[in-house]
């Protein structure tokens, strides 16, 4: 398989030919992307499993909008120009959306192989490291670790983590000082199986606040739109914390059995939510595509996420940073596609869902920035 080329020609025409996957093999098949009344629809056909068809986007609007290219198209990768590294398959939660889908037999790769890896990060766009997993505070010998990639390849190391450990002062201690920054997942009070697991993140973030680390982002993954309420305020609470606050929706990635819905639900619903609230919302044309655009409450950046499952992946839209090695045999490509790669296995569950809908055009209180200086 040919990997996908970083950062080149990332922007694909809105409709016509792309490349996708196949939802049964993974394998690169050619697609089309045709837009009628309906939305936005990948049409694929894989020469051994046959066509395959997905309404991807219900809004056609949004889905032009987002294809943005011109001056700031490079911002994001100034904010996030990084490689991640799979330094476990364990974890010490279960998360109903989950898309690492944790082993916790798995033995994790030695510090040698994991620096060896690390070495194969060539992208000049790629400026830093990041751990991720599963959840990379399961390694003992993590402090270790990080010290030992830095001093290999000269990179800044930075942690995706969900943050419980951190919970405990000593361990905030042994780890922080070594790390350029912080990715923290907070999600909802009721998203993980305990209670007291959301108490423990809590405390963690502030934590990690109160020891200044720089923290990248904040993120959080909806299982509905209703969620959304919960998660603003978990935003206002640690507001200007983060470069920015990532908000994801379900979708067929790994392990998640909720219904998936649009990100042009996830923006009309953001935009209500902020405007509720006297705030307005301006849309930044950073590296937006279908999966992911970033707009700014005030000085607060956010990013709005839908991962693309197997069924949905146009690689044209899947060469934006974070890259990953998770599968070294595929090269240095976007996270996202890693990550589908790595859940070849896993069955795509949900139906999407036709709900009714409200033109992006007619959105009150968002404002698109043509262009931004970095
Ligand atoms: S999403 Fe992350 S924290 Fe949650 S179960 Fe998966 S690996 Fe663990």
């Amino acid at each position: 398989m040919q990997p996908i080329l970083q950062g080149q020609n990332r922007q694909s025409p809105a409709e016509g030919p792309t490349i996708s996957l196949c939802n049964t093999c993974y394998e690169e098949i050619p697609a089309e992307i045709r837009i009628n009344d309906s939305g936005v629809h990948l049409h694929k056909t894989c020469p051994q499993h046959g066509p395959q068809d997905i309404r991807i986007e219900s809004d056609a609007d949004f889905y032009r909008r987002s294809l943005v290219s011109g001056p700031g198209q490079d911002y994001w990768y100034q904010v996030i120009g990084t490689t991640a590294l799979e330094v476990t398959e364990r974890c010490n939660v279960s998360c109903p959306s989950c898309y690492a889908l944790p082993e916790n037999g798995a033995q994790d790769p030695s510090i040698e192989e994991l620096v060896a890896i690390a070495k194969q990060s060539v992208s000049e766009k790629s400026k830093t490291l990041i751990l991720m997993g599963s959840e990379p505070t399961m390694r003992r010998d993590l402090p270790e670790l990080i010290q030992a990639l830095q001093k290999e390849t000269g990179k800044p190391v930075s942690m995706y983590t969900n943050g419980i450990r951190l919970a405990s002062e000593k361990y905030c201690d042994e780890v922080l000082p070594h790390l350029y920054s912080i990715a923290f997942s907070l999600h909802m009070r009721d998203y993980l199986p305990q209670p007291i697991l959301f108490e423990k993140k809590l405390k963690a973030l502030k934590n990690v606040v109160e020891r200044r680390v720089r923290v990248n982002h904040i993120s959080f993954s909806l299982r509905d739109l209703d969620d959304l309420d919960e998660v603003w305020e978990h935003c206002k609470e640690f507001w200007g914390v983060p470069h920015h606050f990532r908000i994801r929706t379900p979708s067929r990635v790994g392990r998640c059995d909720d219904e998936p819905f649009f990100l042009s639900d996830l923006l009309k619903a953001f935009v209500r939510k902020a405007n509720s609230e006297g705030k307005k919302v301006v849309w930044y044309p950073a590296d937006n595509n279908p999966y992911h655009v970033m707009v700014r409450v005030g000085e607060q950046f956010f990013r709005l996420i839908h991962f693309p499952g197997v069924e949905e992946a146009n690689l044209s839209h899947l060469q934006s940073p974070p890259y990953a090695l998770f599968m070294p045999e595929l090269g240095e490509t976007n996270l996202v596609h890693q990550f589908i790669m790595q859940e070849k296995d896993k069955k795509a569950r949900t139906p999407m869902r036709a709900v009714e809908r409200m033109p992006t055009s007619q959105i009150d209180g968002m404002e698109l920035i043509q262009a931004v200086s970095v």
